[in-house]
């Protein structure tokens, strides 16, 4: 996927954050993460380390355009998701709202109907019976940017073993993080089954 090895050289080629005093990269810096203690740790990740689990999103009859990759790297003490979506509908006007929700969902089916695509994913993963935007299977929103949105974030609110053959879910809407049960995302309109990365 073209689109993809774009993003990824892009990745693996961003300027490491650097030490002005000495000019090195420096693990003590407030601008590190606690886990793990390394700056460069997750662009390496995402350069050189093979993810766990992944999902290919497609869009719904009305979006066919709409194609995308996540994947799950297992860091141990938490998730490393990145998320690639293209052919996403977004104006490039001022004050125009660019945000599309996006969840992890309990089902493990993308399958639906005309009126309500991906039906058969179910709700939002919710293990623990929290409220949104407290569930399990809660994600930041995509930003979109010229039909493309790129992101990733860490989670640990799962394993790798809780969510293989669960769905990813993109909404046509963001996430007002406060509606229940879904944020008040409307309608969904790419979805992709969750599968384990078979070992080498
Ligand atoms: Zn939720």
């Amino acid at each position: 996927m073209l689109f993809m090895e774009t993003i990824l050289e892009e990745v693996s080629s961003a300027k490491p954050l650097r030490s002005k005093a000495s000019g090195s990269p420096d693990a003590s810096s407030s601008y590190c993460p606690p886990i793990p203690a390394n700056c460069q740790f997750f662009t390496t990740t995402l350069r050189y380390a093979n993810p766990s689990a992944f999902a290919n999103l497609q869009g719904c009859p009305l979006h066919p355009e709409i194609r995308g990759l996540v994947l799950f790297y297992d860091l141990g003490d938490a998730i490393l998701v990145q998320a690639s979506v293209e052919g996403l509908s977004c104006s490039s006007a001022v004050c125009q709202n660019h945000f599309f929700a996006f969840h992890l969902h309990s089902g493990s089916s993308c399958a639906g109907t005309e009126r309500e695509p991906f039906s058969l994913a179910g709700g939002h993963y919710n293990p623990e019976d929290c409220p949104h935007p407290s569930h399990a299977g809660d994600f930041p929103p995509l930003l979109c940017s010229h039909g493309i949105a790129w992101s990733a974030f860490l989670t640990d609110r799962f394993q790798i073993q809780d969510i293989i053959n669960r769905t990813v879910i993109l909404h046509e809407d963001s996430d007002d993080f406060t509606s229940q049960p879904a944020g008040n995302a409307g309608a969904r309109i790419a979805c992709g089954v969750i599968y384990q990365v078979e070992e080498p």
